[in-house]
C-alpha cells in the first residue's frame, strides 16, 4: 500500500516524537489529541527538537519549516478520514484501547492500516474491536522517537502479511530499523527492560543504595547509557506501572508484580519528567 499521510492519535510524549520523525521523513501528518493543550505543546516540542538538529547542523532551517508545514494538528478525528496509516499513541489501557479502536475503525478509510504504540497490550485483542483485524498491527517506537531507531512491529494473530510488509517499507522509509514481532505481553524490550526497572525501585526501596547510586551502579558496571531509575522518569511511571500490571496479569508470575514504592509514587502523582517529579526532581 502507498502511504504518504499519516495520522498520529495523541499528542503525548510518544506521538509528538512519531509526528516528528514521520513529517521529516517527508510524510503528511496529522496530529491529533482530545486536548488542545497537548497539541500545542507538541507543535512547541516538535519546533525545538527540530532548532537542536540545526545548532548540530543536522538539518537546515529551510528544512525545518518543510517538515513543520508537513504537519498539521487538530483535535477533530474526522480529518482522519484520508489517512493511509493511523499510529495510536494514547493512554495504556487495554479497555480504553479497544474502544477507541472501534472509533477509529469507524472513521479511518476501509484500506487504511491501524497502528498502535502500545508498550504492551495485546494487538489481537484490540485488532478484534475493528472489522480490519488484518490489517492491525503493532508499532512500538521508543523514547525519545527521533532519537532511538528500533521500531518493533507486532503480528496479531490476524495482521495480513501485506499489512506487515507495507509498515515494514514504511519503518525503513522514516530511517529506522524493525524488529518482526509475535504478540505477547509486552513484547520484546519491554519484556525484559521493564522488570528490569521495578527491580531497581525494590533495590532503592530495601536501601540497597540510592536512587544515583543505583543508576550510576549501572552505567559504570553493565555499560547502559542511562540509569534504569532516570530511564523510568523519562518513560513515565505511569507507563512503567501499566506494562508491569500487564506483564503481570497476562504472564501470571509473581516475578512481574510491580514494586509498591512505583505502585505508591504514581498514586501521588509522581509521574517522572512530565510531571518533573519521579525519582528525581526537574524543576
Ligand atoms: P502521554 O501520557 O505522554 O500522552 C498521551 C496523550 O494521549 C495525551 O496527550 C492525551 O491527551 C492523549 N489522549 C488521551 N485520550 C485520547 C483520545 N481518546 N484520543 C486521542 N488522544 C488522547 O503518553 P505516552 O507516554 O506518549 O504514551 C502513549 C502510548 O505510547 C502508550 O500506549 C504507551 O504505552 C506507549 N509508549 C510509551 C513509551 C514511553 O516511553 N512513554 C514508549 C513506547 C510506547
Amino acid at each position: 500500500m502507498d502511504i504518504k499521510k499519516v495520522g498520529v492519535v495523541g499528542a503525548g510524549t510518544m506521538g509528538n516524537g512519531i509526528a516528528q520523525v514521520f513529517a521529516v521523513a517527508g510524510f503528511e501528518v496529522l496530529l491529533t489529541d482530545i486536548s488542545a493543550a497537548a497539541l500545542e505543546r507538541a507543535t512547541n516540542t516538535i519546533s525545538g527538537s527540530l532548532d537542536r538538529l540545526i545548532k548540530k547542523d543536522k538539518m537546515t532551517a529551510d528544512q525545518k519549516a518543510a517538515a513543520m508545514a508537513r504537519i498539521s494538528a487538530t483535535t477533530e478525528f474526522g480529518a482522519l478520514a484520508d489517512a493511509d496509516l493511523l499510529v495510536e499513541a494514547a493512554l495504556e489501557n487495554e479497555e480504553f484501547k479497544v474502544k477507541l479502536f472501534g472509533q477509529l475503525d469507524g472513521i479511518a478509510k476501509p484500506e487504511a492500516i491501524l497502528a498502535s504504540n502500545t508498550s504492551s497490550i495485546s494487538i489481537s485483542r484490540i485488532a478484534a474491536a475493528t472489522k480490519r483485524p488484518e490489517k492491525v498491527i503493532g508499532m512500538h517506537f521508543f523514547n525519545p522517537v527521533p532519537l532511538l531507531e528500533l521500531v518493533e512491529l507486532v503480528n496479531g494473530l490476524r495482521t495480513a502479511p501485506e499489512t506487515y510488509a507495507s509498515l515494514e517499507a514504511v519503518v525503513r522509509a522514516i530511517g529506522k530499523s524493525p524488529v518482526k514481532v509475535r504478540n505477547s505481553p509486552g513484547f520484546v524490550v519491554n519484556r525484559m527492560l521493564c522488570p528490569m526497572i521495578n527491580e531497581a525501585v525494590f533495590v532503592l526501596a530495601e536501601g540497597v543504595a540510592s536512587a544515583e547510586e543505583i543508576d550510576a551502579a549501572m552505567k559504570l558496571g553493565a555499560n547502559h547509557p542511562i540509569g534504569p531509575l532516570a530511564l523510568c522518569d523519562l518513560i513515565g511511571l505511569d507507563v512503567q506501572l501499566a506494562v508491569m500490571n500487564v506483564l503481570h496479569h497476562s504472564l501470571r508470575e509473581s516475578k512481574y508484580r510491580p514494586a509498591p514504592l512505583l505502585v505508591e509514587m504514581v498514586e501521588a502523582g509522581y509521574l517522572g519528567r512530565k510531571t518533573k517529579r519521579g525519582f528525581y526532581s526537574y524543576d
